[in-house]
């Protein structure tokens, strides 16, 4: 069987440590820096990093528009922090020129946990994989989401991992802690 290819946004943000967890997932990963990269996928990985930035280097590459209709008819996506933002339909205490991919019928606040200092780590419990780490780095919250989409774990009231078909999208950063039970239920469970 051919294995599965899996983009990985690379425009900014922790490209390398999804492209490991990857790779560990038994699937072939695939550096998304321009419009070409994204033939023949079958999935595709929105790192976290800083979603303003990323919205604008989207534009700048050529991506944004590919990327919209992709994920708008269909192509599996996985959004960790700052990709959970671009997936979001819409999103508070962005900038108001903020551009988003959306698809994802959900409304998420930008920084909701607070600054760099209140960033943090702990348990979390998501529904089908198990107790993760959870590493939240200036993370957003879930505060508000459509009937169609599937909360799999939240800390305190609210949602910091969601799933609508075939996206999926985390606060945290699974790609940081060297377990990639996320990835794999992306891999096996969304993308498959
Ligand atoms: N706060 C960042 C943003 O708004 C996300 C941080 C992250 O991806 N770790 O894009």
């Amino acid at each position: 069987m051919v294995a599965a290819r899996v983009g990985v946004l690379a425009l900014q943000g922790d490209v390398r440590e999804h492209v490991s967890a990857l790779t560990a997932c038994g699937v072939l990963p695939v550096e998304v820096k321009r419009p070409a990269d994204l033939e023949g996928l079958d999935g595709i990985v929105l790192p976290g990093g800083e979603s303003t930035t990323m919205g604008k280097l989207l534009r700048i590459f050529e991506l944004l528009a590919p990327l919209r209709e992709l994920i708008g008819s269909g192509l599996p996506a996985y959004g960790t922090c700052a990709g959970m933002i671009l997936l979001a339909s819409e999103v508070v205490d962005g900038r108001h020129d903020q551009e988003l991919l959306g698809g994802l019928d959900i409304t998420v606040r930008r920084n909701a946990f607070g600054s760099q200092v209140h960033s943090f780590e702990g348990p979390v419990e998501v529904a089908g994989v198990g107790s993760v780490h959870g590493v939240f780095i200036r993370a957003p919250w879930v505060e508000r989401a459509g009937s169609s989409v599937e909360v799999l774990a939240s800390v305190g009231e609210h949602p910091v991992a969601v799933r609508q078909g075939h996206l999926l999208a985390t606060s945290f950063h699974p790609e940081l802690t060297g377990d990639e039970r996320m990835h794999d239920y992306f891999v096996t469970r969304v993308v498959s």
